[in-house]
């Protein structure tokens, strides 16, 4: 994937800027803390990474945003997230945090072109999709297996497609593949989905989706793109070889808390421990949106928790004050 560093601005290229609030990550929660940290005129410096709206923009369309009843593409809610911080004066730096230092006070956190010292850092870093981890998954991302049904769904057109998970975003990307593909096999590891019963019937009632249940798949195989799959059945033990064109993997998500590692709280899974005002076990550190949740896990959840973690973050720079 392509970097996109904040090269040319000449404020951000090798210096150390001094801010009050710091947030990594520009998903909803990052941008809704903008939001609410710029309206208190705290000046917030936003780092995106790699994209702006987080995994809203690999989302086809948002459909249970309050706001939209028509729904809308999730690109296009995730620079209106943008666009409302920025109308209150944050700023959204195309850069990546690469080391952070919360050992003392003001936070340090070093980035791809410099570093920022902050008294108050809110973190909305979000998750990733999580891998298979089988042969083959690694070798053909890319040539045919793929995490993002709408940044890669085009190149399967007339083509056949397995899916794999039991989850919403499974049975939506499933169902929103069948625009492209000729037919989607979705592949779960049990004999019930976990989707909500709306897509779960949307799918069903889908002439181009078929069903695979109780099976996990064990290999992806071909030349020099995706060709085929094995198949294991996990109550009957039977073993097939499936033939497919690509295979697009939503088997759920791991938070992005590598940075934070030995600094801050995390649980079992890897996800910051925060309190109900989204604070993390160090003061003026929070933390907000799926990085901090792994049971919500919308773009409302999310956004909610970022107005929390900057509301929160006003009154910990008053009592500084
Ligand atoms: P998820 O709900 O955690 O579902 C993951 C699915 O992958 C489950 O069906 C799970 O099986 C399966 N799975 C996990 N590990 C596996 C493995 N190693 N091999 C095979 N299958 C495996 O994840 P998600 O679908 O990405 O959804 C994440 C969150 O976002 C959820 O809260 C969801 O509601 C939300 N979301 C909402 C929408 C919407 O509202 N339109 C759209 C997308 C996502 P089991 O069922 O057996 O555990």
């Amino acid at each position: 994937m392509e970097l996109s560093l904040n090269v040319g601005s000449g404020k951000d290229s090798g210096e150390t800027q001094r801010v009050k609030v710091l947030i990594i990550g520009a998903g909803p929660a990052g941008l809704a803390a903008a939001l609410y940290a710029a309206r208190a005129e705290l000046e917030p410096v936003v780092l995106s990474g790699m994209t702006v709206g987080g995994q809203v923009s690999i989302t086809h369309i948002i459909e249970n945003y309050p706001g939209f009843p028509d729904g809308l593409p999730g690109p296009e809610l995730g620079e209106l997230f943008k666009a409302q911080a920025e109308r209150f004066g944050a700023r959204v730096v195309h850069d990546t945090a690469t080391e952070v230092d919360f050992s003392q006070k003001p936070y340090r956190v070093k980035t791809y072109t410099g570093e920022f010292l902050a008294d108050v850092i809110i973190i909305g870093t979000g998750a990733t999709p999580r891998h298979l981890e089988i042969p083959g998954e690694a070798e053909f991302t890319g040539r045919g297996v793929s995490y993002c049904g709408t940044c890669d769904g085009f190149f399967f057109k007339e083509k056949d497609v397995v899916v794999v998970g039991g989850g919403d975003s499974a049975v939506e990307e499933g169902i929103f593949l069948t625009r492209y593909a000729d037919k989607i096999t979705l592949v779960h590891r049990r004999d019930e989905l976990r989707a909500s019963q709306i897509l779960q019937t949307r799918a069903q009632n889908n002439p181009k989706m078929e069903f695979v249940w109780d099976t996990v798949l064990t290999a992806i195989e071909g030349e020099d793109t995706v060709e085929r799959v094995q198949f294991e059945n996990l109550k009957t033990g039977e073993k097939k070889t499936f033939e497919t064109d690509g295979v697009f993997i939503f088997v759920g998500h791991s938070p992005n808390t590598e940075l934070f590692k030995g600094q801050l709280d995390m649980d079992d899974e890897g996800y910051l421990v925060v309190n109900k005002y989204m604070e993390t076990n160090l003061p003026g550190i929070y933390a907000a949106g799926e990085v901090a949740d792994s049971h919500f896990r919308q773009v409302i959840t999310s956004s909610g928790m970022g107005a929390a973690a900057a509301i929160q973050a006003v009154r910990y720079l008053e009592t500084l004050e």
